[in-house]
């Protein structure tokens, strides 16, 4: 059974001591639901503070990019021994690196490749414009996203995927649990043809896009989805908690 996961991609917000504040409104509360990967994902500056005080948590820790040469002069960049030193996991690919930052297929997959080799894990963001889905390539982009994002990767061990509809990030405008579940089942069907059915049914496939306390249930109840990549409502500690309860209640009912 895959162990469903809410992450929290705070973006570029909070302060140093902001950050702090929140994690300390919603660690004792977190810390309560078990069964479920609880997975915050603050700004570079605030990951040593933060790790100090997850010290004896169950709430686990993200970096939300990554740079994938080892070390050198690459003036402000983070390596990837520098985030496994503090972190498990790491956001990689997400929408917002491809259109601010012109991350494309090469890099993405250089980063997916030099984050596992140093045993964190990836959070792998993939999904399509509105105008292509509004063309109807929302597959053919996503599998070509994910096909170049793996390309030579065998050992997919650790890695999650987050199928993140570019026009539902930010926007309130959350795709419909049926159509991300649709395309969540299309993109397990192309690990099973890439890798083997076994790796693909093992494989966790969050859903990101707009997902708040509110509408989170109808995400979460899907079967393919194994869980959400929350961007807004996780800088809301009782938001952020409403949705780890009801994935809790909702996955282990099953
Ligand atoms: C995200 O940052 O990955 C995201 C899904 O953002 P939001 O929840 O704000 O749409």
């Amino acid at each position: 059974m895959r162990v469903p996961m809410i992450a929290g991609n705070w973006k570029m917000n909070t302060t140093v001591g902001e950050a702090v504040d929140l994690v300390k409104a919603m660690r004792k509360e977190l810390d309560k639901v078990s069964k479920v990967t609880k997975v915050i994902c603050p700004p570079f500056v605030s990951l040593v503070p933060i790790k100090e005080l997850l010290k004896k948590s169950s709430i686990k820790l993200g970096a939300q990019n990554l740079y994938f040469a080892e070390k050198g002069a690459y003036t402000g960049e983070i390596s990837p021994l520098m985030i496994a030193d503090l972190c498990e996991f790491v956001i990689i690919g997400h929408s917002e690196r491809r259109q601010y930052f012109g991350e494309a297929g090469e890099i993405i997959n250089q980063k997916v490749a030099a984050a596992l080799k140093v045993n964190l894990k990836p959070i792998l963001c993939i999904g399509e414009k509105l105008e292509e889905n509004e063309a109807g390539k929302t597959e053919v982009v996503v599998v070509e996203q994910l096909r170049s994002a793996l390309a030579g990767i065998d050992d997919l061990d650790g890695l999650t995927i987050a199928y993140e509809p570019v026009w539902a990030i930010g926007t309130g405008k959350a795709a419909t649990g049926e159509q991300a579940n649709e395309t969540i089942s299309f993109i397990r069907g192309n690990i099973a043809k890439l890798y083997e059915h076994k790796i693909a049914q093992e494989i966790r496939i969050l859903y990101g896009g707009s997902v708040n306390a509110a509408n989170a249930v109808e995400f979460i109840r899907q079967p393919e989805i194994d869980g959400a990549l929350v961007g807004g409502a996780s800088l809301k500690a009782t938001e952020f908690l409403s949705i780890v309860t009801q994935t809790a209640v909702i996955k282990l009912q099953k």
